[in-house]
Formats: structure tokens, sequence, C-alpha cells
């Protein structure tokens, strides 16, 4: 077999969060910069992980292959009741003996292996193949900073953070609220703390970090992780910012009906809700973005989910048959359907989301934060109203509302506190209708526009970093070319 592409072999977490980003990337490697891509995911997620692929088109479909891993059995291994970022880093971890022979078999071996978040573990058959690796981060420099610098902190610096609930200073970058902080972060005694913590420690042991930002997204943090004085000290290996990533669309070429309703809608008139692919509110929260979208008199698309409590609306429980027969979900306030219909459309659990907000009809986005909604907003030029619930979604709330100005949020925590009715038509008219709304959507668009051109091969910035990493491929891949031939 003769070889003549370097090869990237690609160890993806489970999560559309994850393989989405992971096989954007990949296409990236194989249609740009001529890689042979392999990615390996968990046995139940290759279905939609091949879908998701053959869903979005960009590059050659013969260069990538999408191979699932049989999903281990972590039973006995992991408490039913752990947190679940503990269950995802056991499956990976278990996973990797079948990883290494997969990679072992392979007659065109990997030139380099990139891992994400849970899978840092496999950054250790790098040496063993002699292969270039590398960390992907699918979320954020922020996240990236603090994963990097918390395992360096003195014990008293991090007492004021997380007893004193001081701000945390990280060289050359904002400070992280206490607010803020990852929930990871907050028990030393807890087990996913003892885990979090020391995957700081083994970044620098890759041959580079590969984030899904850019520089006019978060400057400061980027200026900071390259700075050898600053974090840069710390994180130690080159630092490749090749973001925006995010599955080209076109919604016009798109069959759904979500789609087709858009299609009868003013533009920038509706506003789209979602909380990712995991994220639901109590029954209580649901009741009153219910109520708070209705009085608020706009336009909507909601992906509903179940309320995370298992409960039902109080207001419906009492609802007699006939009055749920409008198709209003057990869940949400009786008639709620009926009374919306003309200008809103509930969705239960997934719709196609990056081609909604690429939809023209779209003018604002309810979002639980998650960095590849946040990067689909941008590059759609839609602002945000920011809706945080877990991991790392409160610091890119921050970014976006204080640093960015591209979203505004709620006073309170809507992870900790309800927030009602009241406040969210209020905050839904700001962005929608409002004066401040529609500064943030110019403020989004040039943001956009700063995106398109770190991406353009007429030396954009990540344009420019992921072509860094091809050409260490392609040494490494001619360095064994000729070894092989001598
Ligand atoms: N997504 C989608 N339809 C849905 C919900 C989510 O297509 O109904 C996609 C969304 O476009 C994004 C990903 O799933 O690409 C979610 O990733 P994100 O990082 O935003 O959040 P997570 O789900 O990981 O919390």
């Amino acid at each position: 077999m003769q070889i003549t592409r370097p090869h990237a072999a690609m160890f993806a977490s489970p999560g559309m969060g994850h393989i989405i980003p992971v096989i954007e990337l990949g296409k990236r490697l194989a249609g740009t910069h001529g890689f042979q891509v392999t990615i390996f995911v968990l046995e139940a997620d290759a279905a939609s992980a091949q879908s998701q692929f053959l869903n979005s088109p960009g590059c050659d479909v013969t260069l990538i292959d999408i191979i699932g891993l049989p999903s281990p059995d972590i039973s006995g291994l992991v408490d039913p009741s752990a947190f679940f970022a503990i269950k995802l880093l056991t499956m990976m971890r278990k996973t990797i003996p079948t990883l290494r022979s997969k990679i072992e078999e392979m007659q065109h071996k990997p030139t380099a292996l990139i891992v994400d978040l849970f899978g840092l573990d496999a950054l250790r058959l790098g040496e063993e193949f002699n292969m270039l690796t590398y960390v992907f981060m699918t979320t954020n420099a922020r996240f990236l900073a603090v994963a990097l610098y918390f395992p360096t902190l003195e014990k008293d610096v991090e007492d004021e953070h997380i007893i004193k609930k001081k701000p945390l200073a990280i060289p050359g970058c904002e400070p992280v609220r206490f607010e803020d902080t990852l929930e990871t972060l907050l028990d030393r005694t807890d087990q996913i703390y003892q885990v979090f913590v020391p995957f700081g420690l083994v970044f620098p042991t890759a041959d580079g970090i590969i984030v899904n930002t850019w520089d006019d997204m978060e400057p400061k943090t980027l200026k900071s992780l390259r700075d050898p004085n600053l974090l840069g000290r710390i994180a130690r290996v080159p630092l490749y910012p090749i973001g925006p990533l995010c599955r080209p669309v076109d919604p016009s070429k798109t069959n759904h009906p979500v789609l087709d309703w858009l299609n009868k809608q003013p533009d920038e008139s509706v506003l789209y809700i979602s909380f990712g692919s995991g994220g639901s509110l109590s029954a209580t929260q649901l009741t009153e973005l219910a109520w708070g979208l209705e009085l608020s008199q706009q336009r909507f698309v909601w992906v509903v989910h179940p309320p995370v409590d298992g409960s039902s609306c109080s207001e419906y429980i009492s609802a007699n048959s006939s009055e749920v027969q409008d198709g209003t979900p057990q869940y949400l306030p009786k008639e709620f359907t009926s009374r919306t219909h003309e200008r809103g459309l509930v969705v239960s659990s997934w719709a196609p989301q990056a081609e909604i907000l690429a939809h023209q009809a779209v003018g604002g986005f309810l979002t639980h934060c998650g960095w590849n909604s946040i990067l689909e907003s941008v590059v759609s030029g839609v602002p945000m109203i920011a809706w945080p619930l877990f991991a790392e979604q409160k610091m890119n709330a921050t970014l976006l509302n204080e640093e960015l100005g591209v979203a505004i949020r709620s006073r309170k925590l809507p992870s900790e506190e309800v927030v009602l009715r009241v406040e969210i038509e209020s905050l839904v008219r700001r962005i929608m209708v409002e004066e401040e709304g529609c500064e943030m959507r110019e403020k989004v668009k040039k943001l956009k526009d700063t995106a398109e051109m770190s991406l353009s091969c007429d030396s954009g910035s990540s344009y420019e970093s992921l072509s860094r990493v091809a050409k260490e491929c392609d040494r490494l891949l001619e360095r064994d070319i000729m070894a092989r031939g001598a």
C-alpha cells in the first residue's frame, strides 16, 4: 500500500456536543488539508455520528471513516449515582485497549492521534505508535485556561475562590467570578474534583492543543495562553485556535416541518429556544418560560424536553382529557399550543438547530450556552438570551454578555433560581423588538464577519493554525516514509 497522505485518528467522547465538532474537524482535515481521517466513537453513538456526517456535506466521503467501538460495561466500576462526567470518563478509559488494537491493525498507520477532553488518557498511545498527539478542546479557550491553571494553585489561593467566594485571578485573563465557577471544582472531597483537576496537567503532554475558537471571540484568553510569561508558561505546547467549526448548512435545501414554518415568518422575527442535546428545566421553570413566551407576544420555535424533576406542570394536573388534545405536552400549561399556535411552534426533543439558526426568519436565540450552540448562533449573526445551566456554560454566558456584548441574561442564575414569567417576557422583548436587541444583532454580525475572516484560506488565523498542524503531520509522514524506504 502506497501511503501519500497523513492519517488522523480521532477519538470522540459520547454526546453530540463532542461528536459534531470532532466530525467537523475531521472534515476540515480531509477536505482542506488532504488527510485520511478515522473517527472512533463509542458504538452507541455510531449511527448518529454517521448520519450527522452524511447530512453535512463538505468533503470527499471516502476520506473519512467512522468506526464504532464496543461500549464497555462500566457497572461495578462506577456508582450508578455518580456524576455523568465520571461515567463518560470511565467508559472512555475502558475503551482504550480496543482503540489500541484497532490502531495496531491499521494498514495506513495514523500520523496523528486527536483526542477530546474525556479521551485524554489515550494520549499515551502516541509514543507507542509514533504518532503526533493533539488535544482537541471542543469548548473554548476560557475553559482551557481554567483547566490548565487550577492544578497550579496554592491551597490558600484556591480557598479564597472556593470557600471565600472571591473571583479567581488567572494571569492575563478576565477573573472568574465564584458564581461562574465549574461545579466540578467546588468540593475537594468529591470524586469529580479529584478526576477533573489533574486533567490540566495532562494537556501539556500532547504535541499541541487545538481549540474551537478564534482571536476575535476570545482575544484576551488566547493572548495569555500564547504568552510564555502568562498562561503559555503552563500550557507549554503550541496552541492552535482553529474555530469556529460549525456544520455548513443551507436551510433552503433542508426538508423539515420547522423550516417550512419558518419560511412563512417575517425576517428576524422568531426567537429560537433550546437547551442543547440534554438540558432540561424544572416543571416550575418550564411553566414560567411558557407563560413568559406567551406574554411577550413574539414568534418562537421551542425545542422542549420533559422537566428534569419528572413532575408535571401544576396547572396541568387539573386538566381534563379534552384539554390535553391540542397537542400541548403534559408538562406545559394547559392549552398552551392552542393559544400560541399562530405565532409559535413547540418541537419535542430534537430539531435541526444549525439550519434553524441560519434561517433568515430567526432573530434571537434563548440558549443554555453550550459552546457549539453559541458558535452556531454567532456564525448565523443571531443575538442571544443566555440561560446557562451547568459546566462551563456560566462562564460562557459572562463572555457573551459582558465581554462581547452579544447576549442579555437574567439577573438571576437560572440554574439556581426560578426566572419568573414577567422577567422572561421582558428578556424576550428586549432581544426581539427593543433597540438593545438591534444593537446586539449588529455586534454579533460583526463577530460573524471575523469568524469568516479567520477561516479564510487567504491567511485567516484559524486556517493558518490548522495548516500548521497539517505541516507537522506532513513532516512526520515524510520522515516515516524515508525511514521505511531507507
Ligand atoms: N442540537 C441540534 N438539535 C437540538 C439540540 C442540539 O442539532 O435539538 C445540536 C446543536 O446544534 C449543537 C449540539 O447539538 O451542535 C449541542 O452542543 P452544545 O455544545 O451547544 O451543547 P450540549 O448539548 O453539549 O450541552
